[in-house]
């Protein structure tokens, strides 16, 4: 087999075998095929797409790049976002759906641009870790039925290479490679069933609502044709999530949300659609209503909070020592009386990581205290001089950065409704 009749093939927009996309995969993980040959092929993708097929040979000759993760679980259902601004839903699906019975074997990331990370959040419980080796996870999946790791080197390795490639020849933004990208490591992870959080908006990865409509159909089509069900909610980021921006004031967020004394209601909203979709994956016979229902009652009984204390605990963490508070503050007030009509997420992520919540280079440290704490969502009625959001940050915080905190919440005279939460569920 020749790379180079494979690109021309691909050039010319046909299809390729299952031998060719493993030959590539392969050549990519040995250096036998050279970056400047990979490199082509990824362009030539991004301008003739891929048939289903190929995308779903793709995914799994990604995922089996490296080490997979075998459970030994009949089901372990795992959800994922496309990222977001205060998207604090993981840390309260996780244990919510945990406390259901249904074991949950979560692979997270780090913060990435503006938007956040559960590693990074996770981590600013005082000792919480999440390097796990694969042992360690599937007895923690076995024994508390929840468990949270960080990716490691040996988990679709295939794909650490391709996408650095793509990220410096503008080949990112394709959608069959987004969703193969996505779809391999959860499928290395050990899921049987996954639940996808695609988000479209200002804060999101994919801006365009149909863009992020093509990429959730990609993926729910690929866990379709490589026998991991899959269901994906198309979820607005027009606005921040939560009502929190940063690590340890997401947590405190969450853990609002879990003991029922507060956060914001489309965080919680959002949390509980993918909850309820991971339950149904694995109680299929539950009708919609019922398994709600379930997931209602494992947040008000508190049985989500005893889990979440529980899988902190076995990850090293202690919540009984204070989480991390940023030295110093600084409240935001309304310039005019009127109605909140937007709150921009892409701005307010951005300044929460100059705060100091997250990286601009992969080697920066995060200062796990600051971050922004909204006081206000969109629809919200104000009066001169009401407080719109406090940041928070390790250093005195400057009228420049105070002006574009201002900046990113517009007043209007008239109300708004904000747009649809969840637009619509794909895969079920
Ligand atoms: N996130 C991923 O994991 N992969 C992509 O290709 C894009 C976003
Ligand atoms: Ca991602």
């Amino acid at each position: 087999m020749k790379m180079y009749d494979i690109i021309k093939k691909k050039r010319d927009g046909q299809e390729l075998s299952a031998a060719e996309i493993a030959y590539v995969v392969n050549g990519a993980v040995s250096g036998g095929v050279p970056d400047y040959q990979l490199t082509a092929l990824l362009m030539a993708v991004y301008f003739k797409g891929m048939s289903e097929r190929e995308t779903a040979e793709l995914t799994t000759a990604i995922a089996a790049s490296g080490a997979q993760i075998s459970l030994g679980l009949p089901k372990a259902v795992d959800k994922h976002s496309t990222g977001g601004v205060g998207d604090t839903a993981t840390l309260i699906v996780a244990p919510v759906v945990a406390a259901c019975g249904v074991p949950v074997a979560k692979m997270t990331g780090r913060g990435l641009g503006h938007t956040g990370g559960t590693v990074d959040k996770l981590e600013s419980i005082s000792g919480f870790s999440c390097v796990l080796t694969p042992e360690q996870f599937k007895a923690q999946v076995a024994r508390v039925g929840l468990a949270l790791i960080s990716p490691s080197a040996e988990l679709a390795p295939a794909d650490k290479v391709l996408y650095a490639l793509r990220d410096v020849t503008a080949t990112v933004e394709s959608i069959p490679l987004i969703a193969t990208s996505i779809m391999s490591k959860k499928i290395a992870a050990g899921a049987t069933h996954i639940v996808l959080d695609v988000k479209y908006g200002r804060g999101a990865f994919m801006q365009e609502r149909l863009a992020a409509e093509a990429l959730a159909t990609a993926m729910v089509d690929i866990g379709r044709r490589v026998g991991r069900p899959t269901t994906a909610l198309l979820t607005s980021m027009d606005a921040p999530l939560g009502n929190a921006i940063g690590n340890a004031l997401e947590i405190k967020e969450a853990l609002a949300v879990l003991a029922g004394s507060g956060g914001s209601p489309d965080l919680k909203t959002v949390a509980l659609a993918v909850a309820c979709e991971m339950v149904l994956h694995y109680y299929p016979e539950l009708s919609h209503a019922d398994a709600e229902r379930k997931v209602g009652e494992a947040l008000d009984s508190g049985a989500a909070m005893k889990k979440f204390a529980e899988v902190v605990a076995a990850q090293g963490g202690d919540l009984t020592q204070p989480l991390p508070v940023a030295g110093f503050s600084r409240t935001v007030t309304a310039q005019a009386a009127g109605f909140i009509t937007a709150i921009d997420p892409l701005a307010l992520g951005g300044l929460a990581v100059d705060l100091g919540a997250g990286r601009r280079k992969k080697d920066d440290v995060i200062d796990y205290g600051a971050g922004i704490v909204l006081h206000v969502r969109v629809g919200t009625r104000v009066a001169l001089g009401q407080p719109l959001l406090t940041a928070y940050a390790a250093e005195p915080i400057s009228s420049a950065t105070a002006h574009a905190l201002r900046d990113a919440i517009s007043i209007g005279d008239k109300h708004v409704n904000p747009p649809a939460l969840i637009l619509k569920t794909l895969g079920v």
